[in-house]
């Protein structure tokens, strides 16, 4: 067993961490107010070479892999969960692309995507489908040349943002009835709902989507007609929770980080808090939930990159660190005490962001139905 990342690896956390330290943690006070999008930082991102780390080389990318997505995932997520969410969705929206895409379709929007100057998502949930996204009622027709949808979308990260969006819409009965389609925001009957306001998450755009007769071109369909689930849930199962997990590493690290100085900055009584083996006993277990996190998310993206079914591994890494997440960021705000619900420290951003990471790509109780799927049949 071999638990060194590469020299490359290496490398990557450093610069990414130095640009997450820089460019990023100074736009997040104005995130954090405004709600905006930090366009700069994707433009600058793609530059770097940070935004096609999935894409393969042939397509502009420097296709890293998994893990090093996972380091990725997790130093942006330490400054910003917000940048880390964001980064995460544009992967997933770019995984049906690379794992299902036609030549030409990988050949006319990967490059783009590569540099930053497009964004991805992907759009399953709608109000009546969400854990279960078989519930979903938006509808692709095919009309000649061409499918028409009607329905809405809610909750979809970048929904509002993103150039090219993977949208699942039903094109029959039963779970063959699900289809995928590669839609451009600039399509016929393409409209934008509602952006969502959250208390979390800020700077990282939630929206609804509305299809009134949607054109898109035939060969816009993902795979073939009934591949929609396949399609979509392979990327949320792997791609998805990896980068929700990602996000969660992230957080614990920041609430770790901003707990330790605290408690030893904080001097009651003539002694720093640290001293306090009550607090002891809350840091100790931070850093074991963050520990134990690291091994499953590292482990479970290196079993993606070796291609190896991980779909559980997914699963219980993605339950863990963002469970994790919300167990660390409530602790970082108790040691704090009053200060940690004042919004000059940190910690009430981490304690805001990471309840979120728990409902996107599955519920903490989604996931616990695929672990249990496979512990009822490998310990029977
Ligand atoms: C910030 C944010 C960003 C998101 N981004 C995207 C995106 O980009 N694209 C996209 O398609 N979707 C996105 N989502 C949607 C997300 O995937 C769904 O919110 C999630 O799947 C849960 O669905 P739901 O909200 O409808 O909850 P529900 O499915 O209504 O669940 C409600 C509760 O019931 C529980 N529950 C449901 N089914 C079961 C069951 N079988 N057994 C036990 N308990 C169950 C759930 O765990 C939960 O506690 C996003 C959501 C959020 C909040």
């Amino acid at each position: 067993m071999d638990f060194q990342f590469s020299p490359q690896q290496e490398l990557l956390r450093k610069s990414i961490r130095e640009f997450a330290e820089g460019a990023i943690a100074r736009k997040v006070q104005h995130m954090e107010e405004t709600d905006e999008v930090p366009w700069d930082l994707y433009k600058e991102m793609g530059k770097q070479l940070y935004m096609g780390i999935m894409i393969p080389k042939e397509y502009g990318g420097t296709n890293l892999g998994n893990l090093s997505r996972m380091i990725m995932i997790e130093e942006l997520a330490r400054v910003s969960a917000a940048v880390g969410m964001a980064m995460q969705i544009f992967h997933l929206g770019i995984a049906p692309l690379t794992d299902f895409g036609s030549e030409s379709q990988k050949k006319k929007y990967l490059p783009g995507l590569a540099k930053g100057e497009n964004l991805a998502t992907i759009a399953v949930t709608e109000a009546t489908g969400g854990s279960d996204p078989t519930g979903i009622q938006t509808t692709a027709k095919l009309e000649g040349d061409h499918y028409v949808l009607n329905g809405r979308k809610c909750f979809i990260t970048h929904g509002h943002v993103a150039d090219v969006l993977i949208i699942m819409a039903k094109t029959g009965e039963g779970p063959k009835g699900f289809s995928a389609f590669l839609v451009e925001n600039s399509f016929p009957g393409f409209k934008l709902g509602r952006k969502e306001r959250k208390f979390g998450l800020r700077g990282c755009n939630t929206g609804e989507l509305a299809m009134e007769n949607c054109i898109v071109p035939r060969e816009y369909l993902m795979g073939n007609e009934g591949d929609g689930l396949k399609v979509c849930m392979a990327g949320i199962s792997e791609v998805g929770r990896a980068g929700m997990a990602g996000c969660g590493l992230g957080v614990i690290q920041a609430c770790l980080e901003a707990s330790v100085k605290f408690a030893n900055e904080r001097i009651l009584g003539g002694k720093p808090i640290s001293q306090h083996q009550a607090i002891q006993w809350m840091i100790s277990d931070m850093y074991m939930d963050l520990e134990a996190s690291r091994l499953l998310c590292y482990r479970a993206a290196w079993m993606r990159d070796q291609k190896m079914r991980c779909d559980t591994d997914m699963a219980m890494a993605k339950y863990y660190a963002t469970e994790a997440a919300v167990r660390c960021s409530k602790k970082a705000v108790d040691i704090h005490g009053g200060y940690g619900y004042m919004m000059e420290y940190p910690v009430q951003r981490y304690y805001r962001d990471a309840e979120i990471l728990i409902a996107s790509a599955g519920t903490s109780e989604i996931q616990r139905i695929v672990m249990a799927r496979k512990a009822l049949t490998s310990f029977k």
